[in-house]
């Protein structure tokens, strides 16, 4: 068996598309909304949904470590709430380094992966992810599945 996908990659935002720009922007501006004393990694995310409402969210740490949650499982977790009925099209995640350079993509961590892949199955959706650096390339995933593979199920 082999597994592999396809991704798109970017030079720049200005090569995307309006609507994706848009995305990619509203995404750095969340970043401003972290709370990340700890790692002064800002994250941010925003979201399009199916009927064109965009949600945004933000890392947020906590001094016992654990407690912290991701920018995307904050989005994901805003959108149950605020459009339950609503499903995601197209996610842009982006960060601000503080300690470093911001000139290269990050990509969703593993329990992440995971709660965007429940949200693709509970929807029977596919997310595209955005993932856009501040001075560097930009990466863009058809499928949140793509990221991955052989996933818990029960
Ligand atoms: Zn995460």
């Amino acid at each position: 068996m082999k597994f592999e996908f396809e991704y798109e990659v970017y030079d720049s935002i200005i090569e995307l598309a309006a609507a994706d720009q848009e995305l990619v922007n509203k995404a750095f501006n969340a970043t401003w909304l972290s709370y990340s004393p700890y790692s002064k990694l800002k994250v941010g995310a925003c979201a399009m949904t199916n009927m064109g409402h965009t949600i945004i969210g933000s890392n947020q740490e906590n001094g016992s470590y654990s407690v912290t949650i991701c920018a995307e499982r904050v989005l994901l977790s805003t959108l149950s709430t605020q459009y339950p009925d609503e499903y995601i099209t197209t996610l842009a995640i982006t960060y601000l380094d503080l300690n470093d350079n911001s000139n290269h993509p990050i990509t969703p961590c593993g329990v992440c992966r995971q709660a965007m892949l429940e949200h693709e199955i509970k929807n029977e959706c596919s997310i595209r992810i955005i993932l856009a650096s501040q001075n560097g390339q930009i990466y863009i995933i058809e499928k949140g599945r793509d990221l991955l593979p052989l996933p818990f199920s029960i």
